[in-house]
This record gives C-alpha cells, sequence and structure tokens, in this order.
C-alpha cells in the first residue's frame, strides 16, 4: 500500500488524533477511534461472510453515519464499494448489479424502504444486514490492498447500453490524494462539507481528503442548498466543495450576500463549468476563501486538472479556465479538422487514469484508445477544450449531446433508448434545453402513446433527473441536411412552447 493509500491515510489520522471530530452527520459527532472500530466492524463482518476483496452494493444514504462507516469497512476489507443511490429506480439497481456481477451487499436493517425494491438476482447476490453497532471488535485486521485491486464502481450514463461501470483502483485513488493534498494546506482543525450523493465520485474526495486530513466530514442535512450559507455558518464549514449548480441555487435564494460565508478558507467546485460571474459574487460572500474550479471525469478519478481563481480577475467573464493537471497525469488535445490550433478533444493519460467500463470491452475499446506520437493510453473525455500560450486549458463545451443537469452526467440517447423500448418501435429525440439557467430535458416522439402512462413508466427505468420536462408527439421528427436529427429545431421548438 502506498503512503497515500486512502485506508493507510485515514489510519494515521486514528493515531495521530484519535478523540478529534471525524464526521457530523443527522445531529450526531463521531471521532476518529470510533469511526475506526464501527468501520472494523464492517469490515470483519465481511470477512466473516466471505466477502473480503469482493464487491459489495449498498443503498448509500447520505444522511445517516452508516454508509460512511460502510465505506471504510469495504475498504478495510481489501473490497470494492458499489453505491446505489437511495431513490433507485430499482430496475436500474438491478442493471448495475448485474453488470458488474456484484456478488454480495450489506443492508441498513433501520432503512425497511430499502428492503422492497432491493434486487435478489435470482440468489446470486447475498444481502448482509449490518446494524450500525458501536461495540468494538477484536478482529481489527487490515486486508492489504494492491493498487489494482479496485476501491469503488461509480455508474455513468450510457447513450447506448445503459449505465456504465467505471472502476476505480486503489492505486487510481492513491495518485489522485498524493497530487491533490500537497497543493493545498488542508488542516486537521477544517470542516469540510460533504453535500454529494455517494454515487458520485466527488463524495470520495471529501471523505478521503477530510479524512487525510485528520479534518471533520460535515453532511448538510438538506443537499439541495437553499439553506446551504446558514447551515455553513452553523456547522463553522471552512472548506467547501460543490458543484457550481448548487451555488447558483444558494444565488438565486440570495444566500450569497457580502461575508456570508466569512470562515471559508477554501472552496472547490467541480462537475460542471463554473461561470465567472458566480465566482465573483462568491468571492465577495467568502472573501477569505481560495477559489478552486477541479475539472475531471469519472474515468480520470474525480479530478485531473484545476484552476485556482485569482482574485484580481474578478471581472472576467465566461467560464473560468479547467487550468492545467494537478499532478502526474498527461494530457492531449486531439486536433481536428475545421477547429482552430491548440483546439480540440482533451485526451487523458496516466496515473489517475481509470482502466476502463467494467464487463464493456467494447465500449472501453472506443473511449480508451492509443494517440499517434504518445506512449501510454489516453481516455478521450468528449470535452472540446483550448489550450492558450500559457498551457491554460479552457472548457469549451461537449462534441457529444452528453448534458450536465444539476452535476448529474446525462447522456439523452439513454433517455431516447429507454423511451424506444417503452414504445416499442418508433423514434425518440431527447434535447436539453436551457431554463432559468438550468439545463432541462425535453423529449420528441414520432408514434402515439399515452403521455402520462409513458412518463410513468420512465420513472421506474431512470433516475428523476433524466426524466423529461415533456414529452411531445410529433407527426414526423425534423431532420438536417445531412439526414440527422435536427436538434437546434427541436430545442427551439422547446423554447417556443
Ligand atoms: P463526471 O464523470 O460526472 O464527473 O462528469 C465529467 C464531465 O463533467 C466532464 O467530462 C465535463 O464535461 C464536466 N466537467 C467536470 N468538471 C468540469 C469543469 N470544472 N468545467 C467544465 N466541465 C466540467
Amino acid at each position: 500500500m502506498t503512503d497515500f493509500d486512502p485506508i493507510v491515510l485515514f489510519r494515521r489520522s486514528v493515531a495521530h488524533s484519535p478523540g478529534s471530530p471525524a464526521l457530523s452527520v443527522a445531529g450526531s459527532v463521531i471521532g476518529y477511534a470510533e469511526l475506526d472500530q464501527l468501520s472494523d466492524r464492517v469490515a470483519a463482518a465481511l470477512r466473516t461472510a466471505g466477502a473480503a476483496g469482493a464487491r459489495v452494493a449498498f443503498v448509500a444514504h447520505r444522511d445517516g453515519p452508516w454508509s460512511y462507516v460502510v465505506v471504510l469497512g469495504v475498504l478495510k476489507a481489501g473490497g470494492s464499494c458499489v453505491p446505489l443511490h437511495p431513490d433507485g429506480p430499482a430496475e436500474r439497481w438491478q442493471l448495475m448489479l448485474e453488470r458488474c456481477a456484484v456478488r454480495f451487499g450489506l443492508i441498513d436493517p433501520s432503512r425497511q424502504e430499502d428492503d422492497r425494491n432491493l434486487p435478489t438476482m435470482d440468489g446470486a447476490i447475498t444481502w448482509l444486514r449490518m446494524a450500525h453497532d458501536t461495540r468494538p471488535t477484536a478482529d481489527t485486521t487490515i486486508t492489504a490492498a494492491h493498487a489494482d485491486d479496485e476501491a469503488y464502481v461509480m455508474f455513468t450514463s450510457g447513450s447506448t447500453g445503459g449505465p456504465k461501470g467505471v472502476g476505480v483502483s486503489r492505486g487510481n485513488l492513491a495518485a489522485y490524494l498524493g497530487h491533490l493534498l500537497p497543493r493545498y494546506d488542508l488542516r486537521a482543525d477544517d470542516r469540510f462539507t460533504q453535500h454529494f450523493a455517494l454515487p458520485f465520485d466527488l463524495s470520495m474526495h471529501d471523505m478521503f481528503v477530510c479524512w487525510a486530513c485528520g479534518a471533520c466530514l460535515c453532511v448538510p442535512p438538506d443537499p439541495g442548498g437553499l439553506r446551504a450559507a446558514a447551515w455553513a455558518r452553523t456547522e463553522g464549514i471552512t472548506v467547501w466543495f460543490s458543484v457550481p449548480s448548487l451555488a447558483a441555487v444558494m444565488r438565486r435564494a440570495r444566500a450569497l450576500a457580502p461575508d456570508a460565508l466569512p470562515a471559508l478558507r477554501y472552496a472547490f467546485f467541480c462537475g460542471e463549468a463554473l461561470p465567472w460571474e458566480l465566482v465573483n459574487d462568491w468571492h465577495k460572500a467568502a472573501p477569505d476563501a481560495r477559489i478552486v474550479n477541479l475539472y475531471g471525469p469519472t474515468e480520470a478519478t474525480i479530478a485531473i486538472t484545476a484552476f485556482e481563481v485569482d482574485p484580481s480577475d474578478m471581472e472576467a467573464s465566461g467560464v473560468v479556465p479547467i487550468g492545467a493537471p494537478i499532478g502526474r497525469d498527461r494530457v492531449a488535445v486531439i486536433p481536428a479538422e475545421g477547429v482552430p490550433e491548440g483546439e480540440g478533444e482533451l485526451a487523458l493519460s496516466g496515473p489517475q487514469v481509470t482502466s476502463g467500463y467494467i464487463n464493456a470491452p467494447e465500449i472501453t475499446a472506443r473511449a480508451f484508445v492509443a494517440l499517434p506520437g504518445h506512449d501510454g493510453l489516453w481516455y478521450r473525455t468528449g470535452d472540446h477544450v483550448r489550450r492558450d500560450a500559457n498551457g491554460t486549458l479552457h472548457y469549451v463545451g461537449r462534441i457529444d449531446h452528453q448534458v450536465k443537469i444539476l452535476g448529474h452526467r446525462i447522456e439523452p440517447g439513454e433517455v431516447d433508448e429507454a423511451l424506444m423500448r417503452l414504445l416499442d418501435g418508433g423514434n425518440a429525440v431527447t434535447v436539453p434545453v436551457m431554463v432559468n439557467g438550468t439545463a432541462r430535458l425535453f423529449s420528441y416522439i414520432d408514434v402515439s402513446a399515452d403521455v402520462p402512462v409513458l412518463m410513468e413508466r420512465l420513472r421506474a427505468e431512470l433516475p428523476a433527473p433524466y426524466i423529461p420536462e415533456r414529452i411531445t408527439i410529433l407527426d414526423g421528427l425534423p431532420r438536417n441536411a445531412n439526414g440527422k436529427w435536427d436538434r437546434p429545431q427541436l430545442i427551439r421548438m422547446a423554447h417556443d412552447n
């Protein structure tokens, strides 16, 4: 195990300050020694069940200690965490578990509502009940992990074939922590936010960056953000991390008044383009905070480039640059026809880049490629970037149809595929449309259907952010001169209606 292995770092903080607070969630505060003991218990139970080193699924509620204890316990048992979103839908859980051949799952017995929906997979998965048990265990073994061992699986939207499981290794995670931690003076007396759903990899940053520093991870009761600023003041938050959309919600709720967040030392943003005008307001609300725009796809472990905002640049417009690599990973800009020099698709290679999608060799081979003139394997991000004369990378947009909705990565093609499956014929095209500064999906189909029923059936298959605002039936879907779907026209139609 390397020095930056997440469990090595966590255990170092336990040894250094066992009595310090490690987790503040749902009104209770858990210290480092207690969190260590609780997670030892999970690891011991997994070993007893023959699940050491296995992928372990669990319904990951953000707002209670159980999920955080489970993450540590699974890693201590040398296994891989497969967090499932509590909102399901259950059909999607099943698809994910089958795709990654998950054989073990943990259930929190106090969340009986989860039981009803758990896929049984005809007995192929064993669900173990694991109460939040505070008694110490005699078995405090930690299974030694190797760099290639999987640490967690995150699912991302796929334009064809549904969600793709990205397997992130202990080595990938250790590389990320080794790159990020030395850059910022994060301290044991810091108080970190944890806004993210656990099936979103930014939650792994929150946990392991915080616990590496011996600091306290603070989970807000309301991830939506309307009360986030007031909560941050009460909790004494010093290190903030969220998607820019959350900051935009706070701004709309007039929660970013000047000096509203005086204790903040750092504000990290990631997951979406960060508008300068938002940074401007954030800087006034948190004048002492260093503001950092992190960029990265799940496939390259949390974040791979960073740009720290200089307060004298506040009058800039557009979106904040995504900067340069935080560590040893390399970036390449793939040139394309009709695109100015220095612009093109961003490709990534190095120790943070994962080895691809689980049990999906074809889509892995399309996204993880060799690049002419470069050694190693490169992940093609699908992000269109521009590299300026200083080598700073600027985010321009996507080269495909992928969108971010409140930080959720969505391939509209996945919505189309689900609609066409449910319609049993016909075509469906889903387009993103900006409504009050937020992207929303609008779907168009060319066959008759009972739209409310179709919506209901779609909800049983896809998570809430994928559900279109509206499904409209057209006599025929418009095509452009090349015979492709005329998406700009559909976007105009969505605006007009
Ligand atoms: P995910 O895998 O969910 O983390 O989504 C990764 C995608 O989010 C990237 O490929 C980008 O399209 C987008 N993204 C992440 N961070 C940024 C950023 N700082 N600026 C612009 N886009 C970003």
